[in-house]
Parts: C-alpha cells; sequence; structure tokens
C-alpha cells in the first residue's frame, strides 16, 4: 500500500461523500418550491460570507470542503430552478441531468479526439442527429455541442464565412438581435452588420432587408449572411423564416437562424410556418440548457450541409495521430475547442427519458402558462401587455391615473428591483420603444397555473407598495 496523494479518493470515501451531496440536492429537489428564489444580497454582502482567505498553504478533509462548499452555495444563490422564476431564457434544469453531468465527470471523456472518448463520441453524434430530427432538419447534417448560443452562432457564422479570406462581408440581421453578433463581427474579420428595422410584432422587415442587400451589392459590397431569430430575446419574435430563405436564396446568401430559445418550440403541431421553416436553414443554434431543459451549459450549433464543420475548422497538427486510426469523427475538427468535456451525455439522457412525445409536452406546457398570464395581464387594467411570442411576455405596471411616460419608465424600474429582491418570484425586463417593460420567460417544468396566478397578485401587490 502506498500513501494516496492529496486528491486521490478511495472508491469507500467517494461513496461516503457522494451519497451525502446526493441527500442535500435531493432534499434541495423536494423543497425548491418553499425556498427563498433568492437572498438578495448586496455582492458585498455575497463576498463577506465568501471571505477573503489566500490559498490555503496546507489543505482540509474533504468532507469538510463539500460541507463549507454546499453552505456557501445553497445559502447565498439564486435558484433558477425556482417553480416561479422566469426571468430569462434559462430553464429549469432536470434533476437527471444533474445526474448526467456527474456521470460525465466521474468518467471524464476528452470528446475531443473519438479515440479518447469512442462511445461518447457516438453519444453526442446521436444527440446532435436527434436534436435535428427535433427541428425537422436533415439528419445528416454536421453539428456539436457547444458552451451555449453565443458559441453555437459564432460557429454557424464561421461556416458562413468559410476559411477564405474575403473583403468587405456584409451580414443582415433585425435590429433585435441578440448581441452575440456584435463581438461575431468585431473578432471574425472585415464584417460589418447591417441592421434591419422590425415590423409591429418586431419581426424583421424584409422590404427593407431586399433594399439593403440591393444597395450593398451596388455599392460592391459582399452581402453573405442573413441573419434571423427563431425567438427573439426581447419579446420572442420569430422572423418570417419562409420569406427569408427565398430572400436569401435568390441573393445566394446563408440563412442562419438563431434559434437558441425558441427553435425547439418548432416541433410543436401549433408552430406556425415560419417557425417549422427553421428547418430549411443553413445553419441553427439552439440551446438545450433553455428550451431542452439541460443545466448549463450545453448549446448546439447543426450546420445543413455535410462536411462544412470541418471545411471551416479543420487543422491537423503533426502532434496528433487521431485520423490514422480510421476515427470516424474527431470533434476537435469541427469547431473551436480542442479538449472537450462530455456535455452531452446530459443532453442525451434528457432526450432518451422525456422522448419526442415528453418534450413536447414540457415545451407545450411552457406554452400554455405563458398564454395564461398573458390572458390574466389583459384581464388586468392595471397591466399593460406590449408583446408576446412563443413562450415570453412583456408587459408593464400602469398603476393608478394617467402619468408620463417617463414616470412609468421609472415606476417599472423601480417595480423590478422590488420584484427581484423579494425572493418571491424573478422577472427581468425588455426596452420596447423606449418604454421600459417587465419581461416573464416560461422555460420551468415546475411552473403550475397556481404560479401563475400568485405571481400576477404579486407583481400588483408589489406595484402599489
Ligand atoms: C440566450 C440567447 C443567446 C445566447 O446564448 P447563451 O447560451 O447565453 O450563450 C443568443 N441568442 C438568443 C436568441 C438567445 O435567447
Amino acid at each position: 500500500m502506498h500513501d494516496r496523494l492529496p486528491l486521490d479518493m478511495s472508491g469507500e470515501e467517494f461513496r461516503r461523500l457522494g451519497y451525502r451531496l446526493v441527500d442535500l440536492l435531493a432534499e434541495f429537489v423536494d423543497e425548491l418550491r418553499d425556498v427563498d428564489l433568492t437572498p438578495g444580497e448586496s455582492p458585498a454582502e455575497v463576498r463577506a460570507a465568501l471571505g477573503s482567505a489566500p490559498l490555503p498553504s496546507s489543505g482540509a478533509p474533504a468532507a469538510q470542503v463539500l460541507e463549507e462548499a454546499w453552505r456557501l452555495l445553497r445559502g447565498h444563490s439564486l435558484f433558477s430552478g425556482h417553480p416561479r422564476f422566469a426571468g430569462y431564457v434559462i430553464s429549469s434544469a432536470a434533476p437527471l441531468g444533474a445526474l448526467a453531468d456527474l456521470m460525465a465527470a466521474g468518467l471524464n471523456p476528452n470528446v475531443g479526439a473519438w479515440k479518447l472518448s469512442p462511445m461518447a463520441t457516438e453519444m453526442e453524434l446521436q444527440a446532435v442527429r436527434w436534436i435535428a430530427e427535433l427541428l425537422g432538419f436533415p439528419a445528416d447534417c454536421d453539428g456539436l455541442l457547444v458552451s451555449g448560443g453565443n458559441m453555437a452562432n459564432f460557429i454557424g457564422f464561421l461556416a458562413a464565412r468559410g476559411r477564405e479570406p474575403r473583403q468587405r462581408l456584409r451580414v443582415y440581421a433585425s435590429r433585435e438581435t441578440h448581441t452575440w453578433l456584435e463581438k461575431a463581427a468585431d473578432l471574425f474579420g472585415d464584417v460589418a452588420v447591417r441592421s434591419i428595422g422590425v415590423d409591429e410584432v418586431y419581426r424583421m422587415d424584409c422590404s427593407e432587408l431586399e433594399r439593403r442587400i440591393a444597395q450593398d451589392k451596388a455599392e460592391g459590397e459582399t452581402p453573405f449572411l442573413i441573419v434571423a431569430s427563431a425567438g427573439t430575446v426581447s419579446t420572442g419574435a420569430v422572423d418570417p423564416l419562409a420569406r427569408l430563405r427565398q430572400i436569401a436564396d435568390a441573393n445566394g446568401l446563408w440563412l442562419h437562424v438563431d434559434g437558441a430559445y425558441g427553435a425547439p418550440a418548432a416541433a410543436l403541431d401549433e408552430a406556425s410556418e415560419d417557425l417549422r421553416a427553421v428547418g430549411s436553414a443553413d445553419s441553427i443554434a439552439v440551446d438545450p440548457h433553455k428550451w431542452l431543459y439541460t443545466p448549463v451549459e450545453a448549446g448546439c450549433v447543426l450546420v445543413r450541409r455535410p462536411g462544412a464543420l470541418r471545411a471551416t475548422f479543420d487543422h491537423s497538427p503533426v502532434y496528433y495521430r487521431f485520423e490514422e486510426d480510421g476515427a470516424p469523427v474527431n470533434f476537435y475538427q469541427l469547431g473551436l475547442q480542442n479538449s472537450r468535456g462530455f456535455r452531452a451525455l446530459k443532453v442525451w439522457m434528457q432526450m432518451k427519458c422525456a422522448g419526442r412525445e415528453g418534450l413536447l409536452r414540457m415545451i407545450g406546457h411552457d406554452m400554455a402558462m405563458a398564454r395564461l398570464f398573458a390572458s390574466l395581464v389583459l384581464a388586468e387594467p392595471q397591466l399593460e401587455l406590449m408583446a408576446s411570442g412563443l413562450s415570453i411576455v412583456v408587459f408593464r405596471f400602469l398603476g393608478n391615473g394617467v402619468v408620463s411616460e417617463d414616470e412609468l419608465n421609472r415606476a417599472n424600474a423601480a417595480l423590478l428591483d422590488r420584484v427581484q429582491a423579494s425572493g418571491e418570484l424573478f422577472l427581468s425586463n425588455a426596452v420596447l420603444e423606449g418604454r421600459f417593460a417587465l419581461r416573464m420567460c416560461f422555460v420551468n417544468f415546475r411552473t403550475t397555473e397556481e404560479d401563475v396566478r400568485r405571481m400576477v397578485a404579486d407583481i400588483l401587490r408589489l406595484g402599489y407598495a
């Protein structure tokens, strides 16, 4: 017997600590409905709770460290799995995903190369295929899992741009597009974004788009990409995807759909024709950690043309021999990462557990909660419905009597602060035409009708506070 080095652990000790952690988490799952959603502490309070000790020179027992980490996190966190969390399009994560992450980290395959992760690579390929099938996208597409929507969109963008250096590239997107696009334009070459206006329900204005493309072509620019949204961050708007597909074809442009949040709703029977048209995109970004309910992080990019990712990202250095063995795929050749974790396992396990039907029931439930919330807002004279799309509802509090837009903006910002600090519910905001609005996003299988009614009552109560 040799002495174990510090972070090594026997199976017996792992079992003891693991059972303890599972007990803590199991209790947490059961009491989530009744805990404060957030302690609403200031940064100074949170930092004081953690303390500012330097790296300890000698270690501490693992059991003690585990208890300390739990105490800190359990006492000073915001819980997005709470039934009345409707703040962002971050899902209430499935408990199964937590177990999957434990399994993935326990076995720790490096899903950068097939040889280092034979079954994990195959499971990721399968998960990607299942996501494509759910969205009505060709199952033989390219794709991989990434950290989230930003990275998935970056990869779609880069696949569209290709490897050849090209000048004066122009990309077209509505002004409601998520901020990832600005980062992409900063990072990825001689690119400028043409920001296109929207119609009264915040969808891209196709006439303006066509005019802008024609003008750029006439001026010797290089249009290459239309970025459409299937579920904008502010209002859940779905751009006219069917029409955008035609415009892209007519102009020889790549159509990328940012469906980070909304794309899974394309699988619903009730999905609009435009939403279904996500299946016609050249590439799609979709986040399993949003409407497929996995814990963060899990994003996914799908690219229609098989081989497109490899053509964009493959460099095979002399120090790798992963190709020689006839590996069917090495994910490091298909994206930006080299070493890669097994984030696919939670996606795979959750999709297999829920099945297509189960996923659609969950997404349909969120849509129903949003419809209920919107109907309660409409029925309440003190609240004004401002926009809604998919499972997002944007509204504001009007209060008593006629007040100016400025006062309404200030009153709603102050109300949002009170709501967020309350620990009872959590929402966020949108700004529509300069008007400050409150925003509810339902991506939460724990939210019940009763929660929705209670949230409306809480908002009214805090509105008058
Ligand atoms: C959330 C979101 C993003 C960014 O995704 P992350 O997972 O946060 O990186 C991009 N676009 C849309 C439409 C989103 O909803």
